[in-house]
């Protein structure tokens, strides 16, 4: 099943969306479900059977059309920091040590850091750049996963079970930032740096993992492409190592890094500037597009 939170005449919302381009707006549908995606998340499978048994047979009142509301991330504010893995794409890491001219060296266990729930903003909203903060605007396609069930220590061949369902996350990055104050949070942490969705897809509709493509454009232009298959530490080696004396919670989302194609790595570097729209992609989920504009101090 694939899910999105919405606003509607006002109303914040989530729903599942049918088969042909309409939305079907589950608190409404039944109003003893929780109010928020995150709510429904955390129900677990109770949830997913009376989301299965309302889209059996929707009442008319019920359902939207795609083009009557406004997508919102689908949790758009998260409970607690999104988990990042940086650095998880061979080709990705031996772009940044071309750009640094050093030899290419792996990483040896997952690099992880967290960007803050005020960065988490939904589709089609704008990044917006404040040259008195950074000048080195860059961009990251990724899958992120959405955490279903609890569980702190979990051995890879079950970290499947503990995942919700996947969407798309632009890990949206001030390259100066990152490298002035020596580590990832600050440069990565920027309001608005988060663009997610535009829905979250369940994991029993994903046939192969490794087989899911990742994309990236700017103003059309064609800047990242990869396969999930390309991860040095691939999803449940990740779920494994995060979860490694840390509990993981339903509606908890991990990004799981970025292939290359960054545009601090391209010769000469392409920074975002206003204006632009960058389109990031992942097959089977969709399009997640965020314009960049000029910000203005309030
Ligand atoms: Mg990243």
């Amino acid at each position: 099943m694939r899910f999105a939170s919405f606003v509607h005449a006002g109303r914040e919302s989530y729903g599942v969306l049918t088969a042909d381009d309409r939305i079907l707006d589950l608190p409404k549908a039944d109003r003893t479900l929780p109010a928020t995606l995150l709510g429904f998340i955390a129900g677990g499978e109770a949830s997913l059977d009376r989301a299965r048994r309302l889209l059996a047979s929707p009442a008319p009142a019920d359902l939207e059309p795609m083009a009557a509301i406004a997508l919102q991330a689908p949790i758009p504010r998260p409970t607690k920091n999104v988990f990042c893995v940086g650095r998880n794409y061979l080709d990705h890491v031996a772009e940044g040590y071309r750009e640094r001219g050093t030899e290419t060296k792996l990483p040896e266990a997952p690099q992880f850091f967290t960007k803050p729930p005020t960065a988490v903003i939904g589709p089609g909203a704008a990044f917006a750049i404040d040259p008195a903060v950074s000048v080195k605007i860059d961009y990251e396609v990724e899958l992120a996963l959405i955490i279903g069930t609890a569980g702190r220590d979990i051995p890879a061949e079950r970290a499947w079970e503990h995942i919700f369902g996947v969407t798309i996350l632009n890990d949206i990055t001030a390259r100066d930032l990152q490298r002035r104050h020596d580590q990832w949070f600050k440069g990565k942490g920027l309001d608005r740096s988060c663009p997610l969705g535009p829905i979250v897809v369940t994991k029993d509709e994903i046939a192969d993992p490794d087989a899911i493509e990742l994309s990236l454009t700017v103003n059309g232009q064609q800047r990242q492409r990869g396969k999930v298959g390309q991860m040095i530490f691939p999803i449940p080696e990740i779920i494994r190592s995060l979860s490694a004396g840390l509990t993981l919670e339903p509606g908890d989302i991990i990004a799981t890094g970025t292939p290359s194609g960054v545009g601090y790595a391209m010769v000469p570097p392409q920074y975002l500037a206003l204006g632009d729209e960058v389109v990031a992609e992942i097959s089977g989920i969709g399009k997640l597009v965020t314009p960049i504009v000029a910000y203005r101090r309030g």
